[in-house]
């Protein structure tokens, strides 16, 4: 992609760019969707990379997408190891109501896919507060079954919403978007995770200050350690292993150094 640096981390595409030239990309993005194809933007994070290396599908919708955004202290700590610095953090849940302000400028409308029918309307009601000029042309939300998601295609066409954004959780909203995009129109297709719960009533972020030093995460735990354990007890240190693999790689002539890293089996 022109003009945009991407890296790899342990086989996993991030793109390293800064807020404004991030929102500046997805202007350009939008501009070229005038040819018919939407534009796929998603997500890296420690839990994305690692379901990345054990489902190639995965890998390949990350690492073939219009742009993907790094998510996350854990990216910023790879960075910093293997010498291939994110320049900041750019998680949906920060960036896509930024997006948000830009559409109202714009002009661009939204449709909206995932998350729990009561969390999906109380977001479009919050979003209406607090993006009063942003069109929502409709939304949906994430639990449906084939006959359903025929009739969400159709809606989605009929609508023609500018920005679609899904948040069906990793690996499955960016399969979605990567199987149904082509079919689609619309202009931009954003994977977004947990953003409806946040901007709902019914999952509340982490104070500021933990943000800033990067421990969203724990708060993250403590708030739903039932499913969210696995992230911390085995992807971050799996992940985290992986990196120093991936150092130790580097550093080492080839040849000299066995297949050992723990997404290699
Ligand atoms: N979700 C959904 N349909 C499903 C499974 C999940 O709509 O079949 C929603 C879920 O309710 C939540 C979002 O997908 O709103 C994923 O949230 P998660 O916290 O897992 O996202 P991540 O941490 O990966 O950003």
């Amino acid at each position: 992609m022109i003009g945009v640096e991407s890296r790899f981390y342990i086989d996993v595409r991030v793109d390293n760019l800064s807020l404004d030239t991030a929102l500046e990309r997805v202007e350009t993005l939008y501009k070229e969707s005038s040819d018919g194809v939407p534009r796929q933007i998603f997500f890296t994070n420690v839990h994305s990379v690692h379901l990345a290396n054990q489902n190639p599908l995965l890998k390949h919708d990350l690492n073939e997408a219009d742009l993907v955004l790094p998510d996350g202290s854990g990216l910023k700590i790879a960075g910093k190891v293997l010498n291939k610095p994110v320049e900041v953090n750019l998680n949906g849940t920060d960036f896509t109501p930024k997006v948000f302000r830009m559409a109202e400028v714009a002009g661009w409308s939204v449709y909206l896919l995932g998350a729990k029918k009561n969390v999906i309307t109380e977001c479009v009601e919050n979003i209406s507060k607090r993006f009063s000029k942003l069109e929502v042309k409709g939304y949906h939300n994430g639990f449906f079954d084939d006959k359903e998601e025929k009739e969400i295609l159709k809606e989605i066409n009929q609508l023609k919403p500018d920005i679609l954004l899904v948040a069906l959780g990793s690996p499955f909203q960016e399969r979605w978007i990567a199987k149904n995009a082509v079919n689609l129109d619309t202009r931009l297709c954003f994977a977004v995770g947990g953003l409806f719960d946040f901007l709902s009533n019914q999952t509340s972020r982490a104070p500021l200050w933990m943000r800033k030093i990067g421990c969203e995460w724990v708060y993250r735990f403590i708030q739903n350690p039932k499913e969210k354990w696995d992230r911390i007890f085995v992807e971050i240190p799996l992940f985290l292993y992986a990196i120093l693999h991936e150092k130790i790689r580097s550093v080492i002539p080839r040849g000299n150094f066995k297949k050992l890293g723990p997404f290699n089996g």
